[in-house]
């Protein structure tokens, strides 16, 4: 194993390093083919089977005993029956991909585990996190699990959901002026003053985001390796995305062509905050950072200012897969939360719906073939951010006494 960099291909041995001394690109853990064999360890704790460290022959940790896990992944995958019928125009099949159910409530989980694993085997007593809320809040956890102290920045937009859980682990919060960028900024500057080993969730640890191939590697287990036509994706800067490429992309590795295909990869932003989208709707190799962010969706609310080259390496990866990117517009992701919770029984924040939001607009404009077999990634659990729920239409009713109660009957 060794760090490779995606742009100038230089390589490092593993050490704890954020991007190429060359030409400062994106880092990512490389494994020899003979790293790729066996997917399932036999000796694995029983606890660990149901989670992604199943897969732990394919992550970065090499002893079993510095493995710092809630049990994360494993997750479930739901098909879809009635939200499904809804869409009359869509035959296919449909399925979601529920990382609500990690352990702090969003797959942020998968990364920071291995993250802070790493964190621990490096020797560090100390990280820091840039987050938009859901690393914070799974940076928070891991940290406590492992007894290291954990400094969080987060946007004072941050949904007060989120930074009371970041709290309750007992991290130090520092709620920063200004969009997610700004707190990355100040993370990375941390990082380098003081070495804390920064797990901020965008491509900077290459540890962290190797991990997240593993919903790939679920996916392929639950779907018996069927492979999905598309795999719909909420993206900020886009490790997520660039995790389910890796997972499928080692799948075709070590399956050969009797086995795993690349999926088409569709990348979700909100309209109020889609740089890479742009890009890719105005045929641009390179993604520019965007101006000010408005959107409910504060989990992929990232104007990318300073790491653009985390969105281009994002662009390149949907575009490799011939997927596409799409924006929805936050009354789009409103409707997915409702359809989701009420058709489905999943509870999702904004940002974990607006996959589902993308499929449908797709649907609706005729770019998914109607026979398609489709997975949506639902990102993030609903008690993270229940504003939106709160102001929705719903069946509370007041009830003082019997005579009201009639009137309701
Ligand atoms: C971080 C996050 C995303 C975006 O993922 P990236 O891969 O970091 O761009 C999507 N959904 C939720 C709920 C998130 O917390
Ligand atoms: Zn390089």
């Amino acid at each position: 194993m060794k760090l490779k960099c995606v742009n100038c291909a230089e390589t490092y041995p593993p050490i704890m390093i954020y991007s190429c001394n060359k030409c400062d690109g994106i880092l990512e853990v490389f494994y020899e083919k003979k790293d790729l064999n066996d997917l399932n360890k036999e000796h694995l704790e029983m606890n660990k089977v149901n989670t992604m460290w199943r897969y732990s022959d394919r992550l970065s940790i090499g002893d079993d005993d510095n493995i710092i896990s809630l049990y994360e992944g494993g997750t479930p995958l739901h098909f879809s029956k009635r939200y499904k019928s809804e869409l009359n125009f869509f035959k296919g099949e449909l399925y979601f991909k529920d990382e609500t159910v990690n352990p702090t409530g969003s797959f942020k989980d998968r990364l920071v585990s291995v993250a802070i694993s790493k964190a621990k085997e490096f020797g560090y007593n100390k990280i820091v996190c840039a987050s938009s809320g859901n690393a914070g809040a799974s940076a928070a956890a891991y940290a406590a699990k492992s007894g290291i102290d954990a400094v969080i920045l987060a946007p004072q937009s941050t949904p007060k959901e989120k930074v009371i859980q970041i709290l309750a682990y007992g991290a130090t919060v520092l709620l920063v002026k200004g969009h997610y960028s700004n707190s990355y900024k100040l993370a990375k500057e941390l990082s380098e003053r003081h070495n804390l080993c920064n797990v901020s969730t965008t491509y900077l640890n290459p540890y962290g985001t190797d991990a997240l191939k593993t919903v790939a590697f679920e996916l392929n287990n639950q779907l018996k390796g069927e492979v999905p036509d598309y795999i719909f994706i909420p993206i900020g800067s886009g490790p997520l995305l660039k995790g389910v490429y890796q997972g499928y992309n080692e799948l075709v590795q070590s399956l050969g062509n009797i086995g795993a295909t690349m999926p088409k990869l569709i990348g979700v932003q909100a309209e109020g905050c889609a740089p890479i989208v742009s890009a890719f709707e105005n045929n641009k190799e390179v993604v520019t950072a965007w101006g000010e962010s408005n959107t409910i969706a504060s989990g992929i609310s990232d104007p990318l200012i300073g790491y653009e080259k985390d969105g281009t390496y994002t662009l390149k990866l949907i575009r490799d897969s011939k997927g596409s990117a799409v924006s929805v517009t936050d009354e789009e992701i409103k409707k997915a939360m409702r359809d989701l919770s009420q058709f489905e029984g999943i509870f999702a924040e904004p940002t974990g719906a607006a996959s589902l939001a993308g499929f449908r607009k797709l649907c609706e404009k005729g770019a998914i073939n109607s026979s398609s077999r489709v997975a949506c990634l639902i990102t993030g659990h609903g008690f993270k951010d229940m504003k939106i729920y709160q102001e929705m239409e719903n069946g509370l009713h007041y009830i003082n006494d019997i005579s009201d109660l009639n009137a309701f009957l």
